[in-house]
């Protein structure tokens, strides 16, 4: 029996008492995570690669389901846009991260620590290319900010290039509209989608992030060097600022550096930090 159900490739258990795969998330337990507010959110800095200094944080979702544990984004991020609960869940993400920033600017008054970096400096948080096409979305995460007293310009909306992107006059709609509100605009994971050169100048973008595939393995691959400092060089001369993301050690931040890549994001600077734990990475971060 147990050779017919592997044959067959079944997945029902062959044995009594054998262990059942644990199952899988599916939409109804987003649903809840997202009625019930389960859906938390951890910050990951981004510094400056000549001078290490702090310039923001990206806001990345969190979700620990009570009985499946923790369920990574790249699963539920998907399983939201094919089931549109996209924008309502990064509307959710807005208002987490834009309360945290309110927080952590009163925390650094009270506690004395960092005020200046940590009251000015850039919240990025990623953004669907398919909720591009709901502009009352973008009309609630302004609305989110006046009402917390947060420039839009300290907003950095990242987005992933994928073929929804490829929809140009609808994306170019929203995304100049979104410019001339103030909000900075970011192409997440660049060398790796759809993206061309004739997207960047069309799009009004202000920062493109070289994607953590190619970072990590900098110090390994000439192949990945080679893209690094392209992605880099295109950005520079489009008048961008340069993100690496995913850089795992002073080597590649070092070489990072040398071809003036602006800013770095990685786990050689900080894993993604929930948000009760960055004063105290901050003020160990200062102490060096
Ligand atoms: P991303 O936007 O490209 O985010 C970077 C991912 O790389 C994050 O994974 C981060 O934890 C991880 N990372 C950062 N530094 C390093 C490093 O040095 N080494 C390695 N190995 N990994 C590093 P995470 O948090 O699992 O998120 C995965 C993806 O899920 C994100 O990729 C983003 O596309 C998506 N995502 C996360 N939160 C949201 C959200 O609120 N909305 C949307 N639409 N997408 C989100
Ligand atoms: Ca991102
Ligand atoms: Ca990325
Ligand atoms: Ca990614």
């Amino acid at each position: 029996l147990y050779r017919a159900a592997k044959m067959e490739g079944s997945p029902v258990a062959a044995w009594p008492g054998e262990r059942m795969p644990p199952r899988q998330a599916n939409v109804e337990d987003l649903q809840e995570a997202l009625t019930l507010g389960q859906i938390r959110l951890a910050y990951q800095p981004k510094i400056r690669c000549r001078t290490g200094t702090l310039v923001g944080f990206e806001a990345l979702a969190r979700w620990r389901h009570a009985q499946l544990g923790d369920i990574p984004p790249d699963v539920f991020i998907p399983l939201a846009e094919a089931h549109g609960l996209i924008d309502r869940l990064t509307l959710k993400v807005a208002e987490q991260a834009l309360d945290w920033l309110v927080d952590i600017s009163s925390e650094a008054t009270a506690n004395r620590v960092g005020q200046h970096v940590l009251q000015d400096m850039l919240l990025s948080m990623n953004v669907s290319a398919r909720s591009l096409a709901n502009s009352e979305l973008f009309d609630a995460i302004l609305r989110l900010c006046r009402e917390r007293g947060i420039a839009p310009q300290r907003i950095v909306l990242e987005l992933t290039e994928t073929s929804a992107m490829q929809d140009a006059t609808t994306s170019l709609d929203t995304l100049t509209r979104l410019r001339l509100h103030g909000f900075q605009l970011s192409i997440d994971d660049f060398g790796t989608g759809y993206s061309s050169m004739v997207q960047l100048v069309r799009l009004p973008f202000s920062e493109i992030k070289v994607d953590k595939q190619f970072v990590m393995t900098a110090t390994d691959s000439e192949e990945s060097r080679a893209v690094i400092r392209s992605v880099v060089e295109l950005g520079r001369s489009l008048g961008l600022n340069t993100t690496a993301e995913g850089v795992e050690d002073q080597k590649t931040l070092d070489y990072l550096d040398e071809l003036h890549c602006d800013l770095a994001q990685g786990y050689l600077i900080s894993r993604p930090l929930p948000p009760e734990d960055i004063l105290g990475w901050f003020t160990v971060r200062e102490a060096q």
